[in-house]
């Protein structure tokens, strides 16, 4: 399938179209050496981080590929306490390929507000685990085994998640979607609780008519 391409830059398909929805198909050893999937690689780190966002899978720019680049270095836009409450450090660049992921035993749920770039405009809150293992092959093609918790192990989840078809809105604890521009207006800094209960509608589903 081809990329379509404007400038160089490679466009991040929208939810809707059902390249989100389809199970990536893995790829091998020589696929992943191959220039094809080494040029892929390039391209998807530009436009990561032209985005800007914290990683990008394969199927977000209309390859269901087993593929996803990460980097998680710019957190200049959250305070010393968002941070430690987020369990966020910076990651640096790496990209995983044919990953299987697994719940570490320590691990706990916790709910925080995210967005995807196949969703432009909109975040909801999710919950998912802190503490994570995953089995993948690098762009060497080289076996890896990341142990990753807080939000490292979010954005893995998240990008696993896109390998399988499966797109935040799945998991989304569906009373606080919302727009971004809501969000930043109206709950920042509230607790995932304070929202929710602010924004659960105040009669029983489904309602008889
Ligand atoms: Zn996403």
């Amino acid at each position: 399938m081809p990329l379509a391409e404007i400038n160089g830059q490679i466009d991040i398909v929208q939810v809707g179209e059902s390249v989100l929805r389809q199970k990536a198909t893995e790829l091998s050893v020589d696929e992943i050496l191959s220039s094809e999937i080494q040029d892929l690689i390039e391209k998807m780190k530009a436009a990561m981080r032209a985005a800007p966002g914290v990683g990008l899978a394969a199927p977000q720019i209309g390859r269901p590929i087993q593929l996803a680049v990460i980097e998680d270095v710019s957190h200049s836009h959250l305070t010393p306490q968002q941070l430690a409450e987020r369990d966020r450090h910076p990651v640096p660049f790496h990209v995983i390929i044919n990953p299987r992921i697994y719940v570490e035993k320590d691990s706990r749920n916790v709910e925080f507000f995210e967005g995807c770039l196949s969703i432009v405009g909109f975040v909801g809150a999710v919950s998912r685990a802190t503490s994570v293992r995953v089995e993948c092959l690098n762009e060497r093609a080289e076996p890896v085994i990341i142990y990753a918790k807080g939000w490292y192990a979010r954005i893995l989840q998240h990008e696993i998640d896109h390998l399988n078809g499966v797109l935040y809105i799945d998991r989304v604890i569906l009373p606080t979607l919302m727009t971004e521009e809501n969000y930043v207006k109206l709950w920042k800094g509230k607790s995932v609780k304070e929202i929710q209960s602010g924004l659960t509608p105040t009669v029983n589903l489904p309602l008889d008519y």
